[in-house]
């Protein structure tokens, strides 16, 4: 029987496969499309690493990241990230990736919400294409058993413990794969959204089976929505990066009014919840789709931005004379499958990392460029801890109270088979772009959870994407607050009564799990 059984071929699913394989351990990797399709890389941004110690340090990055999390970080999962951190980017370089460098340092960049410049960056703005391009060559290099086109539909549970996964082989015939341990990184969940920049394959396949399993999932209404997008028929849609911001864009709405200084005073620069607010709230207020980018006054724009401005101009556009249709798209979900400090759900025999995961490093929200350090990290952590013989949770991060919770007794959550019906998958997607995206309030969540109700997926994915739906609107109507991603305009200030996690166990009904004592916040 195989050691590991790893579900998805991203950063943190390859970041394991490697680290089992060169601990001896038999692995094999399961992925829906081709090895190097993933969200990964799509990631032109970078990943942020307190690797020089004269001008940052982990504890920096620590305090940026409690801070972007709104309060509901796991203080000692956020420690592993940065302590960690460093040691798995030097890995990554020896595994063959190649940032950019000034002379011979590393270059790094600043992102929104980092106290100083620590993101590394690989060909200017292509980090996750390199990166993944780094795993994937290792990946075949060690000769490791990659099964592509593979579609894995449900986990397997027998007596408590997760014994590996039903799954649609490339042929589309059903098929068992029985493992001692299944590690599910298989990624975000954009794609509930109409407007995403997620690629094709983030459709909450893991959350979904992990829900449908009663395996605890938390987090799910922090869906991050990155605040420019480019407007364009396209899925996913183009990312114009804040750095393009950083470089002097400015946003403007239809009259050409830079209305960004009215909103916050860093402006353009201000944190991303906030600026998607305000570019949601004016499209609202005109009935518009988009607002405008101003980036004529950079004049390096080709060359500061290579992969953005191909992209632009593929679409007919110039950046040095055009105004660029921006608007918020759903780009990073916080929440997930809940683990311990080493990426142990609590069912026996079945972990998780990466975007699928909720290890409490990004609490309500994600601090910039995170998520790719979060897949290093923890997905090396799965192995070590497997490869030390741990086998079952401890209650240690965001697992802490709740390992041997079993949540209230409820219906399953069944994967709803039957009529056929078109495009319910757009449907869902402008259900939930319309009524759970940047801003929320009871009748919008109520009038998404109805329509959902009455839904009827057509395929594995619309099925999955319907059961995390289900979820993150289920989530986003009992969390009565604003919180980092989470805006509610019936209730627009922060609650002490949610200092805690919404966890999913059995059925559509989440359990507030407050925050331990000793990690209770003080309200700011
Ligand atoms: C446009 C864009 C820009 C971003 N920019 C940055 C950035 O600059 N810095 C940063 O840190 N983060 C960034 N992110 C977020 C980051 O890329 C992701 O959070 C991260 O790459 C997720 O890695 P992962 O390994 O968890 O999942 P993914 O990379 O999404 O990989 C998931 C894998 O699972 C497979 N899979 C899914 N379902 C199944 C199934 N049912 N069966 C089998 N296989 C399955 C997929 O095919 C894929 O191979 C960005 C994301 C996007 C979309």
């Amino acid at each position: 029987m195989t050691d590991v059984l790893v579900l998805g071929s991203g950063v943190a699913g390859l970041t394991a496969t490697i680290h089992a394989a060169n601990r001896g351990l038999t692995t094999v990797v399961l992925t829906k499309a081709a090895l190097d399709t993933s969200a990964t890389a799509y990631a032109p941004g970078g990943v942020p690493a307190a690797l020089e110690e004269d001008v940052d340090s982990p504890d920096l990055h620590l305090a940026d990241t409690l801070t972007a999390g709104a309060h509901l970080c796991d203080e000692d999962a956020v420690r592993v990230l940065v302590t960690e951190g460093p040691d798995r980017v030097r890995e990554l370089i020896s595994f063959g990736a190649r940032f950019d460098r000034l002379g011979a340092d590393l270059a790094t960049t600043r992102e929104g919400g980092h106290s100083v410049a620590r993101v590394i960056h690989a060909g200017g703005d292509a980090t996750g294409a390199e990166i993944q391009r780094a795993l994937a060559q290792t990946t075949l290099d060690l000769g490791i058993e990659v099964r592509e086109r593979w579609l894995v539909t449900d986990l397997l549970v027998e007596d408590g413990r997760a014994v590996g996964v039903r799954a649609l082989d490339a042929s589309g015939a059903p098929r068992q794969v029985r493992a001692r341990h299944t590690v599910v990184a298989t990624g975000g969940a954009g794609q509930c959204f109409a407007i995403t920049t997620n690629p094709p394959v983030s459709t909450g396949d893991g959350i979904a089976m992990a829900l449908r399993a009663g395996v605890a999932v938390a987090d799910v209404e922090f869906m991050q929505f990155h605040p420019t997008a480019l407007d364009s028929p396209s899925s996913p849609r183009l990312l114009i990066s804040e750095a393009v911001r950083g470089e002097g864009a400015v946003l403007r709405d239809d009259d050409g009014f830079a209305f960004m200084t009215e909103e916050h005073p860093l402006a353009d620069l201000a944190p991303r919840d906030v600026v998607a607010r305000a570019i949601t709230r004016r499209c609202i207020e005109r009935g518009l789709d988009h607002m405008w980018l101003d980036a004529t006054g950079i004049r390096n724009f080709a060359d500061r931005f290579p992969t953005i401005w191909r992209s632009v101009r593929a679409v007919g556009l110039d950046p040095a004379h055009d105004f660029l249709p921006v608007a918020p798209a759903a780009h990073y979900l916080s929440g997930g499958v809940m683990t311990d400090l080493d990426g142990a759900s609590n069912v026996p025999g079945l972990w998780a990392c990466g975007e699928a995961a909720c290890s409490g490093v990004h609490g309500a929200n994600r601090l910039a460029s995170n998520s790719l350090l979060d897949g290093l990290v923890f997905g090396s952590r799965i192995v070590e801890a497997i490869a030390a013989g741990k086998d079952v949770p401890e209650q240690s991060g965001v697992m802490r109270g709740i390992v041997r919770w079993e949540g209230p007794a409820g219906r399953d959550l069944d994967v709803v088979a039957g009529v056929r019906e078109p495009s319910i998958r757009e449907w869902l997607q402008r259900v939930m772009t319309r009524d759970a995206g940047v801003l929320r309030d009871h009748e919008r969540l109520t009038r998404a959870s109805d329509a959902l109700a009455g839904m009827q997926p057509d395929s594995v994915e619309d099925a999955n994407l319907l059961t995390v739906g289900r979820a993150l609107v289920a989530a986003a109507l009992a969390r009565e607050e604003s919180r980092g991603t989470h805006t509610r305009l019936d209730f627009p200030e922060r609650s002490p009564r949610f200092d805690g996690r919404l966890v999913f166990s059995h059925g559509f009904t989440p359990t507030l799990v407050p925050l331990p004592e000793s990690l209770a916040p003080e309200l700011a």
